[in-house]
């Protein structure tokens, strides 16, 4: 099974490498492909564009075997819908099912996803413990019904949900972005690479 990933990563922190890492290691996947959104549908201009967003995630990865940059968005014309990026996934790996990997957050805002009956169509879903968010609304109906264990996972094509608890690393990008504004270091909180980038200016 492979895990996609998706974010806007503007910029990638540790919160999103231990997400990818710690679903990864509970569900045994065999790869995660991290898909930095090019245009996000749900939100404003990011403050690093897109290249940048890009790069900072190849070179954060760099290391880690198991991680893949998946620049599929960026090459595509448009919004950057998951249910687009899911359905390619699926032509080109037929055979290994794919699990969508997000927050509580994210997973809260999926009923109002473009095409979210399609998504779960394509794909399973692990949702991962944020700080200060749990179930809540459509979501939380849903996750009622489609819940399993990781181990029962496999037993279904696509379309299950799988809680996964994580280490709670209160990190967002908002708030680094407002660090980034007030001249504040982000070391610690982003992988070498960002710091790297953001003190040269
Ligand atoms: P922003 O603050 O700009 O909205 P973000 O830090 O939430 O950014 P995104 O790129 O929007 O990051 O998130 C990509 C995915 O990573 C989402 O599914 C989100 O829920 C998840 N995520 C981000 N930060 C964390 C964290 N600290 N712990 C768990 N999940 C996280």
């Amino acid at each position: 099974m492979i895990g996609v990933f998706g974010g806007t990563f503007d910029p990638v922190h540790i919160g999103h490498l231990r997400l990818a890492t710690e679903v990864a290691e509970t569900l045994r996947l065999s790869r995660v492909h991290l898909v930095p959104a090019a245009i996000p549908p749900h939100r404003g201009e990011p403050l690093l564009d897109a290249a940048t967003r890009l790069d900072l995630v190849a070179r954060s990865i760099a290391d880690e075997p198991r991680f893949v940059l998946d620049d599929r968005e960026h090459r595509r014309a448009g919004p950057s819908y998951t249910a687009d990026t899911l359905a390619e996934f699926a032509a080109e790996f037929p055979g290994e099912p794919r699990v969508l990997m997000m927050g509580m957050d994210a997973f809260n805002g999926l009923p109002d996803w473009h095409e979210v009956d399609r998504i779960l169509d394509l794909a399973h879903i692990a949702v991962a413990t944020r700080p200060g968010s749990q179930a809540e609304g459509r979501a939380a109906d849903w996750l009622a019904e489609r819940r399993v264990d990781p181990a029962m996972l496999a037993d279904a094509p696509v379309g299950r949900i799988v809680p996964v608890a994580i280490t709670r690393l209160d990190i967002s990008a908002t708030t680094l972005r407002g660090f980034i504004d007030q001249g504040r270091s982000l070391r610690y909180l982003v992988p070498e690479p960002v710091v790297r980038h953001l003190s040269r200016g």
